[in-house]
């Protein structure tokens, strides 16, 4: 079963209690499954479709028990849906007015008859919200699997993306907008806001789920910080050494390092050869091994040596150049 279809699942076993809640859920499901069908005389039935049968009972049940509606029931193999059985609900014209009007969803102006508008409830309510929202999840939601990412998403029609994008607002979760086909898709993909949106519809098993795969991936991904700062330490150590091993030949090709204490000839050579290994690793290569502050302190003494000798050829540079100038004279003026 996918994600999508056990967090639906798992909102069909809530039932709304409140008169309010139910009439919000019956909104979002007006606005996600069900659709207007005129006919003569500006009457207006309104048609509920659905692949799911629980869901079918669900709109049965609220009509009935909200509203004292009871809708026409029939089934219809669809070739469309290859074959699956519909469920269609349909109100007929006096109770759809009814209907309509108590869901704020029919405005009548000086055009017609607007299909349009969620209860005020909806809006302000924090109980309706979640009945609202919940309820279109179940008309026209789904969920990716968050092992793969994280990813809820409603689509919408046009007149109803707003509503339902200020109605999470308001319970902290942030949506966006963007248009798949001729429908409005109104999606969540911050996983805290995911987490958020399944705790305002009460899907707590999904939600923890969930936080069950962000934990490990929170672990995984620290796992990974450690590792990256390892290598970047590796890294570093690289340059370390491949820093030391140029500065030792450039002292070697200037000088020689015979002439230096045996103990630094050798860090020096080996150093050279191994510009890659650790000072740790490097005190080992030694004929008489040593630890790893020993060869610390040896490649220091070292280093110190070929820094000061860079700097005395850096003035002695300097001391040739001001006595270039000293010994310059000025030209002799011409016997003429
Ligand atoms: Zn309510």
């Amino acid at each position: 079963m996918s994600f999508s279809s056990q967090v639906k699942q798992e909102l069909l076993r809530i039932q709304p209690e409140k008169h309010c809640c139910m009439l919000a859920e019956l909104s979002a499901l007006t606005q996600a499954a069900g659709s207007l069908r005129l006919s003569g005389g500006g009457k207006v039935q309104v048609v509920y479709e659905t692949e799911n049968p629980a869901l079918a009972k669900r709109i049965f049940l609220l009509l009935k028990r909200r509203m004292e509606i009871t809708p026409q029931l029939e089934f219809n193999r669809h070739k469309r849906l290859g074959g699956r059985r519909l469920s269609i609900l349909t109100v007929s014209e006096g109770d759809a007015r009814r209907l309509l009007i108590a869901l704020r969803m029919l405005q009548e102006s000086e055009s017609g008859t607007v299909f349009k508008g969620v209860p005020r409830a909806a809006m302000t309510r924090r109980c309706c919200r979640a009945a609202f929202v919940r309820a279109a999840f179940l008309g026209g939601g789904s969920m990716t699997a968050p092992d793969q990412e994280y990813h809820l998403e409603f689509t919408s029609s046009p007149s109803r993306s707003e509503a339902l994008m200020k109605m999470l607002e308001k319970s902290g979760i942030e949506s966006r907008l963007t248009q798949r086909r001729d429908t409005d898709v109104v999606y969540i993909r911050r996983g805290d806001d995911v987490v958020n949106c399944l705790a305002l519809m009460g899907a707590h098993r999904a939600l923890m789920e969930m936080e069950n795969i962000r934990i490990g991936r929170d672990a995984r991904n620290q796992a990974n910080r450690a590792r990256n700062c390892d290598e970047a330490n590796l890294k570093k150590q690289l340059s370390t050494g491949e820093r030391q091993a140029q500065a030792i030949v450039r002292y070697s090709l200037a000088h020689s390092l015979s002439a230096l204490p045996d103990e630094l000839q050798e860090i020096g050579r080996i150093r050279m050869l191994h510009p890659e290994v650790s000072l740790e690793e490097l005190g080992q290569m030694l004929p008489k091994p040593i630890g790893k502050s020993g060869a610390n302190h040896r490649m220091r003494r070292l280093m110190r040596l070929i820094e000061i000798d860079q700097r005395q050829d850096g003035d002695q540079y300097h001391d040739n150049a001001d006595a270039g100038f000293v010994g310059c004279h000025a030209p002799e003026p011409d016997p003429d």
